[in-house]
């Protein structure tokens, strides 16, 4: 099964005087752990909210989860956005950015309250998520006043309860010290054991030992992909 498949895909901000993304081929299959990296300015963000179904291209076409999403003839389709967004769970660098609420469970409930999933089995996926990312015992705290690594626990634990076929994660460890991002790694190890596709860009090279595939961009291109070595550990 095919995850994710970019074809020709070019992506402006600015009505096409530089492209973000300048003509981008990507295939992922379901199930594989797929790591990017590359300089800053080089389109991996852009990149990682396309792939999320969160903004659309300017050219190309772009499939996500089995829904053709964008077709550079025809244009967007916001049904099938919608659809395919139902399986996506998506975190971002800042913590805060992602925080709905002033209870951790409540938090926590949001995506899946969203998929219109059942009370019940609302509370047993949030139990779950909370115990994944060690936050049991803060369900009924404020995460507004939580540190920058609880918090992100906490929107990782969000779209861990939507049982989303995919994540996409764009360096949700930036914020965090050591312990946080080891902890933040052992969810994706739990989630790809588990046969959810991953999608993470990380300036961490480190990180990157787990993937299946590292990609390197630069310039709004793929310039490079391959199985992860150890010299891009030790840089
Ligand atoms: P990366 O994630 O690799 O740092 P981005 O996808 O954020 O790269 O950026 C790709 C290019 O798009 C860069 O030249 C950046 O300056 C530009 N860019 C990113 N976001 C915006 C924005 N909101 N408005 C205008 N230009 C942007
Ligand atoms: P259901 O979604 O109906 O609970 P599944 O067969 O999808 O059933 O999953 C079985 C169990 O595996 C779930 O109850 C949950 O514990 C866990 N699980 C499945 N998918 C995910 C996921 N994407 N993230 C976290 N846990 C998951």
């Amino acid at each position: 099964d095919v995850a994710v498949a970019l074809r020709g895909v070019r992506f402006s901000y600015g009505n096409g005087a530089t492209w973000a993304l300048d003509g981008v081929d990507l295939t992922v299959q379901a199930g594989e752990r797929v790591y990017i990296v590359g300089p800053n300015g080089s389109g991996k963000s852009t990149l990682s909210r396309i792939v999320a179904g969160l903004a659309a291209p300017d050219a190309g076409t772009v499939t996500v989860l089995g829904e053709r999403v964008f077709d550079g003839d025809a244009g967007p389709d916001p049904d099938a956005y919608r659809r395919a967004r139902r399986g996506i769970g998506a975190v971002f660098q800042n913590p805060e950015d992602q925080l709905v609420t002033t209870v951790v469970e409540d938090d926590v409930a949001f995506g899946p309250e969203n998929l219109g999933i059942a009370h019940d089995d609302i509370g047993r996926r949030i139990a779950e998520a909370l115990q994944a990312v060690d936050m049991t015992e803060s369900r009924a705290a404020d995460p507004t006043v939580m540190s920058g690594g609880q918090q992100q626990r906490i929107a990782i634990a969000g779209t861990m309860a939507m049982h989303p076929a995919m994540v996409v994660f764009d360096e949700p460890t930036a914020m965090l010290d050591g312990a946080a991002r080891a902890e933040v790694m052992a969810v994706l190890d739990s989630l790809q054991a588990r046969g959810v596709t991953i999608v993470h860009i990380t300036h961490h090279a480190d990180e990157t030992l787990r993937a299946d595939r590292v990609i390197r961009m630069e310039s709004g291109r793929i310039v490079s992909e391959g199985r992860p070595r150890r010299d891009d550990a030790a840089r």
